[in-house]
C-alpha cells in the first residue's frame, strides 16, 4: 500500500524541497504519494516545520510519526494533540557544516581582533599581536550533533576547549562538564563562549547576570542557538560595564529582531538575520527519507526528540 506523506511548511520551502524530497523518497524503494494538502484522515508522516499552519494533529488518525525540517524542536515538543514519535532535523552534510563554518568565522573574528583592522578610521599603526589559539579559552555551551562538530574544528585549530552538556561527554581536547554542578567549572575564566543549547525550561537565561561574571573580564558571547538562552537586560549590561567586549547574536526572542530592540545599535554588539546555519534540502532530503525507510521496515528511528526533556 503507498504511504501518504503531507509536507507541511511554507509554500516557497516546497519549491525548495519537492525534487529533492521525490528524488530521496524514489531512492527508498518505497511506493508513496507527497503533497503539501491530503485529507488528514490518509497522512502516514508528516514533514515538518513549527510555524505550519498544521498545530493540531488529532485529525491525522493513522499518523506514524512527524519528521520536523529544522534543529530546534521548541515550537512543537509541547503540542499536546501529537502522540506519535517527533524527530529533529540533524544533516551533517548540510546543517552542521554550515553551523561550524559560521561559529569558526565568528570565534577567529573576536580570537584575532579582526575589528581594529577592518574598522580603523583613525588609520592606527596597532601592533597588538593576539595570541595562538592555544592562549584563548573557548566554551561551548551545548555538545549535541551541532556543538560536538564546532568543538572538533576549534579543536583543530588548537583552542583550549571546554563543554558543558546535560549528560557526561567525552571528546578528544575538550574539558567536558554536566549538569548544574559543571557549568559554573565551564564558564569560569572563558574568553569566548559559543551558545549551541536548545530553548528548553532549563536553559532559558543561562547567560544571566551571576553567570556572565564568572567570564574572563572582556569575554565574548556568541550565540548562534536560541534567543532565551540570554537574559537580555544582563548581557547589556555586562556589555556596557565592559565585563564582555562584545556580543555576536543570530537568534532572538523576537525574530526579525524589532527595528528599535536596542541590540541593534549597540556598538558591541553584531547582529545576524537568524542565518547561522540552514538545513539544506539535497542533504536534509535523504535524513527524511531514510526515516521514513526506517519507520516502514521497523527500524528505530534516527534523532527522535525526547518530549519530556524539551529537545
Ligand atoms: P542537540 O539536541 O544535538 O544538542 C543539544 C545539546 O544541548 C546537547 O549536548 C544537550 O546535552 C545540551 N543540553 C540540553 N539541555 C541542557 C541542559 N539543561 N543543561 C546542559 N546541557 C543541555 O541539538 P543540536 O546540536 O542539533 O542543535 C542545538 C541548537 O542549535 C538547536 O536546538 C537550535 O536551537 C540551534 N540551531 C540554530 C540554528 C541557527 O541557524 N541559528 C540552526 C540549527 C540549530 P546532552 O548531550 O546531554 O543531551
Amino acid at each position: 500500500m503507498s504511504i501518504n506523506i503531507l509536507f507541511a511548511a511554507q509554500a516557497d520551502r516546497w519549491t525548495q524541497y519537492e525534487a529533492h524530497l521525490r528524488r530521496a523518497l524514489d531512492e527508498t524503494g518505497l511506493d508513496y504519494a507527497i503533497d503539501t494538502e491530503m485529507p488528514p484522515e490518509e497522512v502516514d508522516y508528516i514533514v515538518y516545520a513549527p510555524n505550519s499552519d498544521v498545530q493540531d494533529f488529532r485529525p491525522y488518525t493513522r499518523l506514524k510519526a512527524v519528521l520536523n525540517l529544522w534543529a530546534g524542536v521548541e515550537g512543537i515538543t509541547g503540542n499536546e494533540t501529537l502522540n506519535v514519535p517527533l524527530t529533529r532535523m540533524v544533516d551533517e552534510e548540510g546543517l552542521t557544516q554550515g553551523m561550524v563554518e559560521w561559529v569558526t568565522g565568528h570565534v577567529l573574528r573576536h580570537h584575532l581582533g579582526m575589528d581594529a583592522h577592518i574598522v580603523n578610521p583613525d588609520h592606527a599603526w596597532d601592533k597588538t599581536i593576539p595570541p595562538l589559539a592555544s592562549e584563548r579559552v573557548v566554551t561551548i555551551l551545548g555538545l549535541g550533533a551541532l556543538g560536538s562538530a564546532v568543538a572538533g574544528m576549534l579543536r583543530h585549530l588548537g583552542f583550549t576547549l571546554r563543554g558543558w552538556a546535560r549528560s557526561q561527554k567525552a571528546l578528544d581536547g575538550v574539558a567536558c562538564h554536566a549538569g548544574e554542578d559543571g557549568l559554573d567549572a565551564a564558564l569560569s575564566g572563558a574568553e569566548i563562549v559559543v551558545l549551541l543549547l536548545p530553548d528548553t525550561s532549563d536553559t532559558r537565561d543561562v547567560i544571566n547576570a551571576r553567570t556572565l561574571a564568572l567570564l574572563a573580564p572582556g569575554a565574548v558571547i556568541v550565540n548562534p542557538g536560541r534567543g532565551p538562552l540570554i537574559d537580555e537586560a544582563d548581557l547589556i549590561s555586562a556589555l556596557d560595564s565592559g565585563q564582555l567586549s562584545h556580543a555576536t547574536l543570530d537568534v532572538f526572542r523576537t525574530e526579525p529582531l524589532p527595528q528599535d530592540h536596542p541590540f541593534w545599535a549597540h556598538p558591541k554588539v553584531t547582529v545576524t538575520p537568524h542565518i547561522a546555519s540552514e538545513t539544506r534540502p539535497p542533504s536534509a532530503s535523504r535524513v527524511i527519507a531514510e526515516n521514513i525507510r526506517r519507520s516502514e521496515v521497523g527500524e528505530p528511528l534516527l534523532y527522535v526528540v525526547d518530549r519530556d526533556a524539551g529537545y
